[in-house]
């Protein structure tokens, strides 16, 4: 085995410490890190199968104009040229950059360098607007500045810990493994305050369905309920608030939708528990009224001083890697640099620091409108780096007739052709995760080295590379003329000194002199401590504010559109699967977009499970495979965010999407969406193997990776088209008149299976995994393949739980009837649940319906 090199997780905001051993030319071993404070050597399912991803498939590995592959050299003064003309001929403001929280830091910084600084312009926004720009507005009007005023380590000290709109066991899964362990050991109490019914509510001591958008008035109410029982801290008040007069006063009760009981229990809770930390995350900010949800948690906390001591504080979580660095530098439109705003003050001392007199004025465009801008042609060059908003943003397909109208369009991506991609003008051949070097900055303000494992795929440059040389290009050489990621780190390091002359707590000036050695060997470290507010908040007077909030105004609902669209993650995948999606393992936990509707919805609208509906918005109309789910309240649906048009034929969620946004942080309302269902009735369904992706044309299509090709799944009105769909070659076929089913094998020149379909009018399909295990055996029965089963039939382990270790649900629920009492003794007997610990809630959860199954069946 090769070297070790200590490394960061490059998904989700928890910034998980990496161990990743060389195995060969790109082949590499992923351990968790144990000295590393976010994880402790814990990793969740997409850190384990990391190694899965970093091959060269689909990579951008030339930079491209158009369809033709040039040299840097031709890229970059294209690129120039564009930006040049475009500010020449329509004044900075027609310029516009949007990145992303998967940038490093470094990257961060020089794009942020170049467009506020040199550019003059603030249209730089990133993805993480879509994602916890309401906790930066709400942390900045409680606090004076956007900092998270607590850390991981006050989960394990908490007696309550209250999670409003996350997913946890899904979303963050190292830290609801902490949250496990702090319930198992001390005894915490759970509460998951969210309208759905998910696997971490599930595992929670207490639900509480909040109606959507409902957290205003619940944590309202919960204000008023503390101080009725005298649950204030007074002192804490009076010392280190500001408090409104009359606040307490007019505390409205609002509609949240939680029967009186349940209220009474979760207001005990919290009244008798003075550790408490109330995480939040994108079900909280991704809402037309986010930041007030954000306020509404903080000012909870401020009053009842479960703030700045162990075991306390309202906790936001991000959901990437690095939106926090983003956050840091001054990567979203909203702020200057270094958390800074655009004060007068602020602004000259930012120019002045730069050497920058054509600074930015003001604060440029977020996300929603910067796209609008390129769709009425106020923008006419975007520069997109790492991100991917044809399908991530609201209303994806206005974001996509943007695109397609503006001249210029360049995409900085590791990938070749995601939705985005196949848009732009220009793409340049980023380097992806495993060949970058820097840093990032996880949710609790730990920042860790990202470190190069291989050499780039090839010719990959570093972001911060590319965009140093387009700056150079326009004339800025001095102020670009960066040697490496250490020198942007240092530059980006002593700036924070601006921040400590105007008041903030964000401060790496240690580090502003650090030797490329020890930038080279940095550990992870936290700016700020553990409690950074703890010496008073970063305000003039060193007191937080507590913001009055109310409850928004219901939306008036058009008869049209009946139902809430709700959307987030799978357990498995990351964004828009473009590197998640390459790990067979990692597919097999849901392979298809699946829209989770309650029964009664279900009935009412002729839906069945296993079924297709479409779901409509006033902006566009999906198709997803219906899953029915009892944990999804009446009237509210959930479908995933991750598929796209390489992966599904109508799966794109994102385009259902209403672009309205919360007034403070410019955050889209994702998670409350106006629609209706309607049921589909193909005419046939299939599935097919396949060694290459297939794009088929059919109504209804979703493809996912398998050991060795691909699995799609398939249904429609037409004729299908065999020609179209399987490759060439020979094949083999079998119409079983009985089961209503065509099935064709089709071979390559070595006579090995090619392509397998299975396509049904009437019938039922066979079962995939048996057969993907086959279509990966060269060994297979082509006889029992045609056949759609064994000769001899074998036991059937059901769908895949754990997908380190391969096992089904069948295999688990043999262990309970076996005797296997809790989730540990599950893993002894089947492995499931053994090593990321990513399928744990649904073992909790499958080992007490069936002991409950047989305890019905004892009595
Ligand atoms: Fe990566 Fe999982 Fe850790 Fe998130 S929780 S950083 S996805 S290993």
């Amino acid at each position: 085995m090769g070297e070790t090199i200590c490394t960061t997780c490059p998904y989700c905001g928890v910034g998980c410490g990496i161990k990743a051993s060389l195995e060969g030319e790109r082949s590499v071993r992923i351990t968790g890190d144990p000295a590393h404070p976010a994880n402790m050597g814990r990793l969740c399912s997409k850190g384990t199968h990391l190694a899965e991803t970093v091959g060269l498939e689909g990579r951008l590995l030339q930079p491209m104009i158009g369809d033709e592959a040039v040299g840097w050299d031709t890229a970059l003064d294209d690129v120039a040229a564009r930006m040049r003309d475009t500010i020449k001929r329509y004044g900075p403001d027609a310029v516009a950059f949007y990145v992303s929280g998967q940038l490093l830091t470094e990257d961060y910084y020089v794009a942020n360098k170049l467009l506020k600084g040199f550019v003059g312009t603030a249209n730089i926004d990133t993805n993480s607007r879509l994602c916890m720009a309401s906790a930066v507005a709400a942390h900045q009007r409680a606090f004076g500045e956007d900092i998270v005023p607590c850390s991981y380590a006050d989960l394990d000290e908490a007696d309550l810990i209250l999670l409003v709109g996350s997913n946890t066991a899904w979303c963050h899964p190292v830290i609801w493994q902490r949250i496990e362990k702090a319930r198992d050991e001390n005894g915490t109490k759970l509460v998951v305050i969210d309208p759905r019914r998910t696997e971490t509510a599930e595992l929670a001591d207490l639900h509480i369905p909040v109606t959507p958008d409902g957290d205003v008035a619940l944590f309202n109410a919960l204000l008023a309920a503390m101080a009725e029982r005298g649950a204030l801290d007074d002192a804490f008040l009076e010392q280190h608030c500001d408090v409104p007069s009359g606040f307490f006063d007019a505390l409205e009760a609002g509609s949240h939708g939680i029967a009186p009981d349940v209220f009474a229990r979760l207001a005990e809770l919290i009244a008798g528990s003075p550790r408490m930390v109330t995480l939040f995350s994108q079900g909280a900010n991704q809402s037309v009224c986010g930041t007030d949800k954000g306020n509404a948690i903080i000012n909870l906390h401020l009053a009842t001083g479960r703030i700045n001591r162990p075991g306390a504080g309202p906790f936001s979580m991000t959901g990437q890697p690095n939106a926090m660095g983003g956050r840091e530098v001054g990567g979203l439109a909203s702020t200057l640099a270094c958390h800074l705003g655009f004060s007068e003050a602020e602004r000259a001392a930012v120019s002045e620091f730069w050497q920058a007199p054509g600074l930015c004025e003001s604060p440029g465009l977020k996300a929603v409108d910067l796209f609008r801008a390129v769709h009425s042609g106020d923008i006419k060059f975007v520069w997109i780096m790492a991100t991917n908003p044809a399908v991530s943003m609201p209303d994806a397909a206005f974001v996509r007739d943007a695109l397609v109208k503006c001249p210029n369009v360049v995409v900085s991506d590791m990938i070749a052709d995601t939705d985005t991609a196949k848009l732009a003008h220009v793409r340049l051949p980023a380097m992806g995760w495993g060949e970058k070097d820097g840093t990032v900055t996880n949710s609790e303000r730990v920042i860790s080295r990202q470190r190069a494992i291989f050499p780039p795929a090839g010719e990959a440059r570093a972001d911060w590379r590319i965009i140093c040389d387009v700056a150079r290009r326009l004339g800025h050489d001095e102020a670009f003329a960066f040697s490496g990621s250490a020198d942007i780190f240092r530059e980006y390091a002593a700036m924070t000194q601006l921040s400590a002359d105007h008041g903030k707590l964000l401060d790496l000036t240690a580090w502003a002199e650090c030797s490329d050695a020890a930038y080279a060997e940095m550990a992870p470290f936290q700016w700020g401590g553990r409690h950074p507010c703890a010496a008073g908040f970063p305000t003039p007077d060193g007191k937080a504010a507590l913001v009055p909030v109310r409850e928004p105004q219901p939306a008036s609902r058009s008869s049209r559109y009946p139902l809430t669209l709700n959307t987030g993650r799978y357990r498995d995948q990351w964004h828009t699967m473009t590197r998640t999606g390459l790990s067979a393992k990692l597919s097999s936990h849901r392979r298809e977009p699946k829209l989770e509707v309650s029964p009664a919805d279900a009935a009412a609208n002729g839906l069945t499970h296993g079924g297709f509906a479409s779901v409509i918005s006033a902006h566009g109309t999906s198709c997803y495979r219906v899953q029915v789910n009892e944990g999804q309240t009446d009237g509210q649906l959930f479908v995933p965010m991750h598929f796209t048009d390489a992966n599904s034929g109508a799966g794109r969620t994102g385009k259902l999407i209403h672009p309205q946004t919360d007034p403070h942080s410019g955050q889209p309302g994702f998670k409350n969406v106006p629609v209706t269902i309607e049921a589909v009735q193909p005419e046939w369904r299939a599935f097919l193997l396949t060694r290459e992706r297939a794009v088929p044309q059919v109504l209804y299509w979703a493809s996912s990776r398998i050991e060795t090709g691909w699995l799609t799944e398939l249904a429609g009105f037409d004729t299908i088209s065999l020609d179209e769909l399987l490759p060439q070659g020979p094949r083999s076929e079998v119409n079983d008149m009985v089961r209503g089913m065509q099935r064709i094998a089709v071979f390559n020149d070595a006579g090995e299976p090619a392509a397998l379909l299975y396509l049904t009018r009437t019938g039922v399909l066979p079962d995939r995994d048996w057969i993907v295990r086959q279509f990966a055996n060269p060994q297979a029965s082509i006889g029992e393949l045609l056949a759609g089963r064994p000769a001899t039939p074998t036991p059937d382990t059901g769908p895949t739980v754990c997908v380190c270790h391969d096992v089904g649900e069948a295999t688990i629920v043999a262990a309970i009837d076996e005797g296997a009492e809790d989730v540990d003794a599950i893993g002894r007997v089947t492995c499931a649940g053994t090593n990321c610990g990513s399928c744990r809630p649904i073992l909790s959860r499958l080992l007490e319906h069936q002991q409950s199954r047989l305890k019905e069946a004892a009595e």
